[in-house]
């Protein structure tokens, strides 16, 4: 058998975080009731004018800055036409001639190091409604008609499917930190349709490419890119060629299916919108996206070894999630115990989100929740082990610390006259270990900790449960009647 090896490009559907469409000011807010977040220019009504959402055009020139494009400080709109129940209009409304954003390039890692992946071209464009298909019949839903989208397209970089994941993670992660997006595939606010070709090692031209749509999950796009790579070879192998289509991929099925044939861009009669004037960038626009840059993922790393004296592995993890680093953030700035915040996140958190099958993006922990237990804890107010118990209702119920710790007796025992209170009691029935401890041995004193700790719930300090109870057995007469 002959030696293949696949190539592939990404094109990436985003939807931008706005609070209106891209082209009129209708809630661009997801999971609304069918329908009701609709006007005559997103139903495509004659005579109804677009007008361009100039916070849409924010958040794409943020992206585009960040994906290391060039900005086009004049573009255009397009109309792309074809018929579909899901496009009121008859033509979809994005960037052919003159797109936002070109030429940027990402860096990913892999397993022989760094890699170049180079963007093509990033432009604007609006979605289609929505197609629902139920109990055998299919209604369309046009909330989704008019969000803004930008769709960014790669050069065919791509050799394995590993590398397009590192990106995709990259990419979302990035997109996320700018605050442009979601970036949720489950509710479609991330859309990935990879293009994939195969060819004999050596060759230098790329073979004939399929383009799979319906991916779903990141687990999905590898699963999809596994499949594609072995059904072309198979193709290829039994002398048959590749045919350019569009192919569907089949969740349950685990497989993919031929959708369509790859239509042309000439088939789509692109023209300039004429509704629309061209969409200038201007310097005012660049300076405003520029000065609300966030600090990216590689850098907050490095600050937080170097600020925080973190490993470079709980930087990375801390870092994986804007919600995590979020928390970490501002738990830190209210206590100032960095490490022990990270402890916390690292440990606790992680041990929860992972028993609770959720996503560090569905935490909802307060930062001053926990910023109070690890007071209550450096205070001696509570110990450790009742702190993980109520940080379990902070994470699972978002309960008031204080207010939980205070309702359920938690707080630790702090009256001097308790504390000796109990410790006459415990020295009187453990005769034993009082005869052992005044014989020297010392491990009789750890026997009465315990059980005065056992009386008191767990809830007091060792420490001076330890310096009681060595006052108490220098008394003479202790463990006596
Ligand atoms: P179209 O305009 O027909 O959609 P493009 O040239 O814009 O095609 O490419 C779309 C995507 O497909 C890009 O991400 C590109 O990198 C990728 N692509 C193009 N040709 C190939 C190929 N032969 N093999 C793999 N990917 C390809
Ligand atoms: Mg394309
Ligand atoms: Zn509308």
């Amino acid at each position: 058998m002959k030696q293949y090896e696949a190539r592939m490009g990404l094109e990436v559907h985003v939807e931008l975080k706005t609070a209106s469409k891209l082209f009129c000011g209708c809630r661009a807010a997801f999971g609304g009731t069918a329908n009701t977040q609709v006007c005559p220019v997103c139903l495509g009504y004659p005579g109804a004018l677009p007008v361009v959402n100039r916070h849409a055009t924010e958040l794409a020139v943020a992206i585009g800055l960040a994906l290391g494009c060039d900005i086009a400080r004049v573009s255009r709109f397009d109309r792309k036409n074809y018929f579909y129940p899901d496009n009121p209009q008859n033509y979809q409304i994005t960037q052919w001639y003159l797109p936002i954003a070109t030429n940027g390039s990402v860096s990913i890692e892999t397993e022989s190091g760094e890699k170049k992946i180079r963007i093509r071209q990033m432009h604007m464009e609006e979605d289609a409604g929505k197609l629902v298909h139920e109990d055998g019949q299919t209604r369309i839903d046009y909330n989704r008609s008019g969000i803004p989208l930008v769709e960014i397209v790669t050069e065919p970089d791509f050799s394995t499917g590993e590398e397009v994941i590192a990106f995709l993670e990259k990419l979302r992660l990035r997109i996320q930190y700018l605050g442009a997006s979601d970036c949720r595939m489950q509710e479609g606010s991330l859309r990935v349709d990879v293009n994939l070709s195969v060819r004999e090692c050596g060759s230098s031209a790329l073979g004939v490419r399929t383009e799979m749509k319906n991916l779903n999950s990141f687990r999905s796009v590898l699963l999809a890119i596994e499949q594609e790579e072995k059904r072309q070879i198979a193709v290829l192998e039994a002398g048959g060629a590749i045919v350019q289509e569009t192919r569907r991929w089949l969740e349950q099925e685990n497989t993919s299916v031929a959708m369509r044939k790859k239509e042309t861009a000439g088939e789509y009669r692109y023209f300039p919108d004429p509704d629309l004037p061209p969409l200038i960038v201007d310097r005012e626009l660049l300076e405003k996206v520029a000065k609300k840059r966030p600090e990216f993922r590689e850098e907050k790393i490095e600050r937080y070894k170097a600020e925080y004296g973190l490993s470079g592995y709980d930087a990375v993890i801390l870092t994986s999630s804007v919600q995590l680093a979020t928390l970490f953030e501002e738990t830190t700035a209210i206590c100032k115990e960095p490490k022990e915040v990270s402890n916390w996140l690292m440990t606790e958190t992680q041990r929860l989100l992972r028993e609770q099958g959720q996503d560090a993006e569905d935490l909802s922990v307060a930062p001053e929740a926990l910023a109070t237990l690890i007071f209550y804890i450096k205070e001696g107010k509570i110990n450790r082990t009742i702190a993980k118990e109520v940080y379990e209702k902070v994470f699972l119920e978002r309960v008031d610390p204080e207010t939980y710790i205070r309702a359920n007796g938690l707080f630790m025992e702090e009256s001097a006259d308790i504390l000796e209170e109990t410790a006459w009691l415990v020295l009187k029935e453990c005769k034993k270990s009082v005869e052992d401890y005044r014989a020297g041995k010392e491990k009789a004193l750890g026997f009465l900790v315990g059980q005065m700790m056992k009386r008191l719930g767990g809830k007091a300090n060792p420490a001076r449960v330890t310096e009681c109870l060595r006052k108490c057995l220098q008394i003479d007469g202790a463990g006596k009647e």
